[in-house]
């Protein structure tokens, strides 16, 4: 079969990509070995956020673009992605101190065009909303916006937005071989050949793996940095709540409501090993509860934990600068002249629709015409 595109991984920005092309009119086929989402798009912390912490790391580009299309996403999808207040509380000598925070809300409604400012709250509500929280030693309590998905749906309905549009997925299909000819790469998968002249690798984590199997040119890598979340029963809180460890690390307690569940996370763990063998590790649901209970009245126990799931995340790493890794994304063009490689290194949840409008602005897609 021929395609105009062929895109390696259903994740959130394979799929994005794939509905980008297909608005075009051209032929696109997905292959993924798992299924839609099942990858890191799929065990991420559920936020549509600017992400508030890349502030300190000079990240505002990152930031501003990511706030844009937070509210783009909440405008399509208001059943899907939808606005919350967080609480931040600030706790003497544990993080950052209340007036660094201060400002960094005042650049994320700036950035936010000021949609939904940041306030303060008072001891009195916090204090009857939030009862699963010490409240010794607390400076100052901050609201502010961000917006909570669902990250699996979220990925499926891209997905079927580029179905509708003509998008052919191939789910559970094993990539054995690329061969790259002057006008056309041929995939072989399972008992099918495909074939495309633009070829794009958005396999997130495992990346580097497929691009060093089937000897693939690139210019970047990326680190993978795992995370875990640990599920409880009940609502610990009535909403989000974003924590400081006192090495200034951040993680956050979420409220599923639906579920009637809670989430905790994130850890970050630097990954040697392929991705596939990256597991959940005892020592971090310890690190998540350990730091959670600091802030309780009431601390979790080991067996208060119900499930936890692991992700890995893609962060780019320039070859030039390996100690260097960033939350945004690189697209690694390759231009063979008859044929395209593009890379997608990198990305969160949140940027899938700028990083896909960027992928096919740099395609040259009207050159490409399949002759069927
Ligand atoms: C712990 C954690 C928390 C996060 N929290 C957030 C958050 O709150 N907000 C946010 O915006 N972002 C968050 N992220 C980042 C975000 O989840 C990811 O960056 C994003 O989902 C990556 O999407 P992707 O499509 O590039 O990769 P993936 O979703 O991983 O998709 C890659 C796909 O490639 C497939 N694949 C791999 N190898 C092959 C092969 N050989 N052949 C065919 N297919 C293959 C996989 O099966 C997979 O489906 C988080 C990530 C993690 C890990």
């Amino acid at each position: 079969m021929k395609y105009d595109i062929i895109i390696i991984g259903a994740g959130i920005n394979g799929c994005a990509i794939a509905r980008e092309a297909s608005k075009l009119g051209k032929r696109v086929a997905v292959i993924d070995k798992q299924t839609i989402g099942s990858g890191a798009s799929s065990r991420s912390s559920r936020l549509i956020h600017g992400g508030l912490r890349y502030l300190e790391h000079g990240d505002f580009a990152l930031v501003k673009e990511a706030l844009y299309d937070r509210s783009r996403l909440i405008a399509a999808y208001p059943d899907l992605v939808v606005l919350r207040p967080f609480t931040l509380p600030v706790y003497a000598g544990v993080g950052r101190p209340w007036w660094i925070i201060k400002a960094g809300l005042y650049l994320y409604d700036l950035f936010s065009r000021f949609i939904a400012p940041h306030h303060v709250m008072s001891m009195e509500i916090f204090t009857s909303s939030f009862p699963a929280l010490k409240t010794k030693g607390l400076r100052k309590i901050f609201t502010y916006y961000d917006a909570k998905t669902n990250d699996l749906l979220l990925t499926q309905t891209v997905a079927q937005e580029a179905q509708e549009l003509g998008t052919v997925f191939f789910e559970n299909t094993t990539l054995h071989e690329i061969k790259h000819h002057e006008n056309t790469f041929e995939l072989l998968c399972g008992d099918r050949h495909l074939e495309t002249p633009i070829l794009i690798n958005a396999t997130g984590p495992w990346i580097d793996e497929i691009n060093h199997r089937f000897n693939l040119p690139s210019r970047y890598k990326i680190s993978k940095i795992s995370g875990i979340h640990i599920v409880i029963d009940g609502l610990l809180t009535p909403e989000p709540v974003f924590l400081q460890t006192d090495h200034h690390r951040i993680f956050f307690i979420i409220p599923e409501n639906k579920a009637n569940q809670t989430v905790i996370g994130t850890t970050e763990r630097r990954e040697t090993s392929e991705t596939d063998e990256v597991h959940i590790n005892e020592e971090d649901i310890n690190y998540l509860l350990t730091h959670t209970n600091h802030f309780l009245t009431t601390p979790l126990k080991r067996e208060d934990v119900i499930d936890s799931y692991i992700g890995v995340r893609p962060l780019i790493e320039s070859k030039k600068s390996m100690v260097k890794t960033s939350r945004e994304y690189q697209l690694d063009l390759h231009d063979f002249g008859q044929t395209q490689l593009l890379h997608v290194f990198g990305g969160k949840l949140t940027t899938h629709s700028s990083l896909a409008q960027k992928a096919i602005n740099l395609l040259p897609l009207y050159k490409n015409k399949v002759n069927i």
